[in-house]
């Protein structure tokens, strides 16, 4: 519809307001606000865990070097894990957002945002196909939506590799697991997971899609599941991820 003279005389006095995805202040012009750019490309700067991406700080390393205590303790089952920036902060409320306030239109720019960082890493960008961490039937029927289905719709824009929806299924639910130790969280998470077509997975390097990577323990099991049904590399791609330490 067109603009009334009066409204298009308003839109120069009060521009439309634009809303930066991350923190929601106010972003004028440009997808993300000055304070949230400049943080994303401070954590582009810090040092990261070459395999889970865990983020190391600036001067970065601990005293057994770039792996993380946690990948060094215990291999994992992906070749690689990146996200954005360390779950905290504004990129903690944006995911808090998206994923509990149901502001589903986040996960276009912040999908645009996990696109940048598949495109600048060489692996990442090998991808032929994304999986999405399933919810069990009821999680996403309380929820109304999978988030990490909306972000890899946006992926699959972006990069131009195709979504394989319903590749991994997960089967029932699992009780929070924050309350059991790393142990009981493989055990309980074993068996969760299914892929009910082999032929959609095999021979294929394949990148996980989720909103936030923290222990990586529901990564590392579809990771499992997925090399068992013959995937030949097997990456994760997060919004956020974790730092050196958290939960190790
Ligand atoms: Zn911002
Ligand atoms: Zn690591």
């Amino acid at each position: 519809m067109l603009k009334t003279l009066f409204e298009a005389a308003l839109d120069i006095v009060f521009p439309p307001r634009q809303v930066c995805p991350i923190c929601a202040g106010h972003s004028p012009g440009s997808l993300l606000c000055p304070a949230c750019r400049k943080r994303l490309d401070d954590y582009a700067g810090e040092i990261i865990c070459p395999v889970c991406g865990a983020f190391g700080g600036a001067a970065g390393v601990t005293a057994g070097g770039s792996i993380c205590p946690h990948c060094r303790r215990a291999g994992r089952a992906f070749d690689l894990a990146r996200s954005v920036g360390p779950y905290e902060g504004p990129l903690r409320d944006a995911v808090h957002r998206l994923k509990y306030r149901g502001i589903k239109g986040l996960a276009s720019p912040l999908g645009a945002l996990m696109a940048d960082v598949a495109r600048s890493d060489p692996l990442l960008s090998q991808a032929r196909a994304l999986v999405p961490v399933p919810l069990s039937p009821d999680r996403e029927r309380k929820r109304g939506f999978n988030q990490a289905l909306l972000l890899a719709r946006e992926l699959e824009q972006h990069l131009q590799v195709p979504v394989l929806e319903r590749a991994v299924v997960k089967i029932r639910e699992t009780p929070p697991q924050a309350e059991l130790s790393r142990q009981e969280r493989l055990v309980n998470l074993t068996n969760a997971f299914i892929v009910p077509n082999p032929d959609l997975i095999m021979g294929k390097k394949i990148t996980i899609i989720d909103d936030v990577f923290t222990t990586g323990s529901t990564v590392s099991i579809i990771s499992h599941v997925l090399r068992q049904t013959g995937a030949t590399v097997i990456m994760a791609l997060t919004f956020a991820g974790t730092r050196f330490n958290a939960n190790s």
